[in-house]
């Protein structure tokens, strides 16, 4: 196999086709271009997996903003709806490790136990799951089970973490950050209507493709204390990472895709061209 130059890297970009770009993406799809470094490989990643949210109509749009603003890409492109066996297969992979359990709590009724036991450790997206589920009998679960009762698989993040260790990862311009995943509590890995999650997904990806730098918003950053642990339950190597800054609007928001005035589509109806976009984004002034 030929050696990689030091620099080469493979890096990805990875959008929710729940929306048009806007600016903010515009930022992002550059900064893993410009990482990939010389002789490095840039992905484009479709993450679909969430099909109630996704549409076609967004993923073609994606791919033909991208195109226009001039950059390219390895193809073909994964759509992460076409790979659910990848995801089926390391969720066996940490079942074998007995690290998943059935939850067949509603929202509701995660309030209601929360409320109840009168505490509610608050992790940084809302309230921890209360483990109820996770003191079912085998017998209980396999009794739901067979009534179809809806459910979804969660982490035992104790267990996992009993396995790894404390875990630690590498951020460009920072050194190493260690990983916390204890606070996010037994996360969701499997959904009912889909049979993974974004965190079991990314993790998957980011190893199958070979990603060597995760570039993305740093309001993903939390995410990483997740991901770092699944990488090290299924025995994949860590990526570096750099979570960039955000770019905001003119009234210091982070840009949404609700915000239909800076998508990619309407700056280029207006007539912008390419490097103007790539030039509002702030992408240039970062290098
Ligand atoms: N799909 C995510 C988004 O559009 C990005 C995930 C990631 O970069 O890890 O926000």
């Amino acid at each position: 196999m030929a050696k990689r130059s030091r620099q080469a890297q493979v890096t990805r970009f990875a959008p929710s086709p729940t929306g048009y770009l806007h600016v903010g993406h515009v930022f992002s799809a550059f900064t893993a271009y410009h990482a990939r470094g010389k002789g490095g490989t840039f992905h484009v990643r479709i993450e679909d997996i969430d099909q109630a949210r996704c549409k076609d109509k967004y993923i073609d749009a994606i791919l033909e903003d991208l195109n226009w603003l001039g950059l390219d890409w390895e193809t073909p492109v994964r759509k992460q709806s076409r790979h659910m066996l990848d995801y089926d297969k390391a969720l066996k992979k940490l079942d074998f490790k007995d690290l998943l359990y059935p939850c067949f709590c509603s929202r509701s009724d995660i309030m209601a136990e929360i409320e109840r036991s009168g505490h509610a450790p608050h992790g940084p997206g809302g309230p921890v799951y209360p483990e109820t589920c996770k003191k079912l009998s085998n017998t209980t679960r396999d009794c739901f089970i067979g009534k179809g009762k809806a459910h979804v698989q969660r982490l035992n993040t104790k267990a996992a973490l009993a396995i790894t260790g404390p875990l630690e990862w590498y951020e460009i311009n920072q050194g190493l950050v260690k990983a916390n995943p204890a606070q996010f509590g037994d996360v969701v890995l499997a959904r009912r209507e889909s049979r993974t999650s974004y965190h079991l997904a990314v993790a998957v990806d980011d190893h199958l493709q070979g990603v060597t730098i995760v570039n993305r918003g740093a309001d993903l950053a939390l995410s990483t204390d997740v991901h770092r642990l699944l990488q090290a339950l299924l025995g994949f190597p860590s990526p570096s990472y750099d979570h960039h800054r955000l770019v905001k609007d003119v009234n210091g928001q982070r840009l949404a895709k609700r915000d239909q005035s800076l998508t990619v589509r309407s700056l280029r109806d207006r007539g912008w061209s390419p490097i103007e976009v790539i030039n509002m984004s702030g992408f240039a002034k970062s290098f």
